[in-house]
């Protein structure tokens, strides 16, 4: 029996998952218009500011444009046709809620989130203080490492609807990994490991097989 080398099962194997499509990209854009009297959730964090978003549910604009790019991602709809702003359900509620079921519907799928990238567009308030903790947030609620978790905030030079504080906008990109891929990785390695020559004795076998 001619056994592939660790290299060459290593070759064969991505260039499996690649042929699979196994990775896919979503993409999530939310507005929130801004009021007084209003409280203002970013990422899964309590934002101290004079203004908040007005929104059905508790207004976590970052955390919507996510949900939004990951269910772009898995070809399953918006965010509003699975939590719909028309039910009592959802009146105030925690987006962080929303973020975890949200992963729940994308994993019957079969499929977790690879990484994120995402960018808040908002004059004010300066945001780069509270982004440590809405990325261990998002880590955490998504089960991944905070490495896979990119948030960014920029300003848009007080132009647009942004720039007047009327209103908060965010983008997000998403990867998401079809789980299959992981059981195929450690199942290859494994293969490999069983493949490996360590002594001569064992490479003599090799030979002879
Ligand atoms: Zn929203």
């Amino acid at each position: 029996m001619v056994r592939l080398s660790w290299t060459n099962q290593a070759k064969n194997l991505i260039s499996n998952i690649l042929n699979n499509m196994n990775f896919r990209i979503g993409y999530g854009y939310d507005v929130h218009r801004l009021a007084e009297g209003e409280t203002l959730w970013l990422g899964g964090v309590l934002i101290p500011h004079s203004k908040g978003t007005v929104a059905h549910s508790d207004g976590d604009v970052l955390l919507h444009a996510l949900c939004d790019a990951m269910l772009g991602a898995a070809k399953m709809g918006d965010i509003g046709r699975h939590f719909p702003d028309t039910s009592s359900d959802y009146k105030n509620i925690d987006s962080k809620i929303l973020l975890a079921q949200t992963n729940e519907l994308i994993a019957s799928k079969n499929y977790r989130v690879g990484n994120l990238d995402v960018t808040v567009a908002a004059q004010q308030p300066k945001l780069k203080l509270f982004i440590p903790e809405m990325e261990e947030t998002i880590a955490r609620i998504l089960g991944i490492d905070i490495d896979a978790v990119s948030i960014k905030a920029t300003t848009t030079e007080e132009l647009g609807f942004e720039g007047r504080e009327e209103g908060i906008s965010v983008h997000a990109v998403v990867l998401i990994v079809y789980t299959d891929i992981v059981d195929k990785i450690h199942k290859g390695l494994d293969d490999s490991e069983e493949g490996r020559i360590n002594t001569v004795e064992e490479a003599k076998e090799k030979i002879t097989t």
